[in-house]
């Protein structure tokens, strides 16, 4: 096989939806897979929408799922006057024409063919006459489709598809003013930046037929199509805003890392056997299109949320911790000190045991991150009355003999629980809540480990005399 050149070819429409991620995604594998290359091209000649802001913000989502590209990206918008050129050597080929039918024409002629019960397929009038005849007036150029015949492709996604040809119309490639239609953009560009593999989501499906023509049209190779199902939500409609979250920054912003992203929008749609957990290297080792199912795979969070909880468990402590740190600070949410980091790095084993996402990882990382005096939340003040702040007082004075080693610390309050006829959770409540301000946290024992003997007498010295 020729070195395989896949590309991604968003439109900049403010985000990158998670569908076209997906896309990005499979069409980077494919070629990571084959040692090929993964092109980008923004398809930017709707200048009506374009704004700079826009593509920055697809560079961005892209770097930040690791989807590196090879070179620079293409913008299709500057390649217009080629794009015009190519259909004028289609003219000069006698594969294209010029079109002097103005929009009442075209009107007028779909009204009559609709009136007298044929099909509403455009038939230019000018597709014949010689240039000679032609008028002093702006023109499209349209390409000349075949009449009659068939027009298959081998679509390694879908298998062979086939349109009959007098479905497909002489579809213009420049508009009057010149500018370039977007079909016939798609296909010189894919031409020029030697694309073999034109892999995209099969709401282009009927575009494959009709670009297909237009690489006949210049005796050009066609690549080969892989048109991959769209992605629906649970409710299996197609995936929208109604069902939460499109956009891969969102994603971000939830607290999904990028390895986790990449697994999960793997497996939305391909599948290697049974193989549900698995590193990017992995994937790029396994894709291949065989792989890609044909119906629409349904998304689903709890999936990527195990997901996500699998790759934190297989990351390892330093490393993340420094992801979570980054996340912190990318997202304002907390500032940590050198000491606090390090408590969590410690704290990790437990932490990622639980989390599904970096805003959960951080949230059990809480009382490595409260710098004392802090209030409890409400919960907590509630389980610190005078009852319990007197066994804490008790407590604290037996804590300055104690080995610190969570193991060692278990054995103590277990001990100090029977001592005072208490069951273990009358001790464990009160000190969790004065230890973290919280009645949820990791094990006390380990919390305590981790604070260390100083800090951990200091917040219960803090509880005692707040409610003392
Ligand atoms: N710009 C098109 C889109 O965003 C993709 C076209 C293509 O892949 O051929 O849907």
């Amino acid at each position: 096989m020729a070195k395989v050149v896949t590309r991604f070819a968003p439109s900049p429409t403010g985000f990158l939806h998670i569908g076209s991620a997906r896309t990005a995604l499979f069409n980077w594998l494919f070629a990571r897979h084959h040692a090929g290359k993964f092109l980008l091209r923004v398809e930017d000649t709707d200048r009506a929408r374009y704004t700079p802001e826009a593509v920055e913000t697809i560079f961005a989502s892209m770097k930040w799922l690791g989807l590196d590209w090879d070179g620079d990206a293409v913008s299709q918008f500057e390649g217009a006057a080629h794009h015009a050129d190519i259909a004028k050597e289609m003219v000069s080929r006698g594969t294209a024409y010029h079109c002097f039918s103005t929009q009442e024409e075209i009107a007028q002629f779909r009204e009559k063919a609709k009136a007298e019960g044929r099909s509403t397929r455009f038939m230019s009038p000018w597709r014949d006459v010689s240039a000679a005849d032609h008028p002093d007036a702006p023109s499209v150029i349209r390409l000349r489709a075949p009449l009659d015949g068939e027009t298959t492709i081998q679509d390694q996604v879908q298998g062979e598809v086939t349109w009959k040809n007098e479905t497909l119309d002489d579809l213009i490639l420049t508009r009057s003013d010149g500018t370039p239609t977007y079909m016939h953009a798609v296909v010189v560009d894919d031409h020029d930046m030697g694309v073999t593999h034109v892999i995209r989501g099969d709401d282009h499906l009927t575009n494959a037929a009709r670009q297909t023509l237009i690489y006949q049209a210049m005796g050009w190779d066609v690549p080969v199509w892989a048109h991959i199902p769209l992605i629906h939500g649970e409710d299996g409609k197609k995936l929208s805003k109604r069902h939460g979250a499109v956009g891969v920054e969102e994603y971000r912003d939830m607290g999904y890392p990028p390895e986790a992203m990449r697994n999960y929008l793997a497996r939305l749609g391909w599948s290697h056997g049974d193989d549900e957990f698995f590193t990017t290297a992995q994937a790029v080792e396994w894709f291949d299109l065989d792989g890609v199912g044909k119906s629409a795979a349904r998304f689903d969070f709890k999936k990527l949320g195990n997901l996500t909880q699998q790759h934190f468990k297989t990351t390892d402590d330093a490393k993340l911790t420094d992801d979570l740190c980054n996340f912190s600070a990318l997202h304002k949410l907390q500032d940590i000190s050198p000491e606090q980091k390090s408590m969590v790095q410690m704290a990790m084993p437990l932490l990622k045991e639980r989390a599904k996402t970096y805003l959960e990882l951080l949230e059990s990382a809480h009382f490595a991150l409260s710098e004392r005096p802090f209030t409890p939340d409400d919960k907590a003040a509630s389980l610190l009355n005078s009852v319990s702040i007197g066994i804490l007082k008790k407590l604290t004075s037996r804590l300055q003999n104690v080995s610190w080693t969570h193991e060692l610390i278990e054995t103590e309050l277990r001990q100090f629980a029977q001592d005072q006829g208490l069951k273990l959770g009358e001790v464990l409540q009160p000190l969790r809540a004065a230890l973290t301000g919280r009645t949820i946290s990791p094990s006390v024992f380990n919390v305590m480990e981790i604070l260390g003997r100083p800090e951990s007498v200091a917040r219960l010295e803090d509880a005692i005399n707040r409610t003392s």
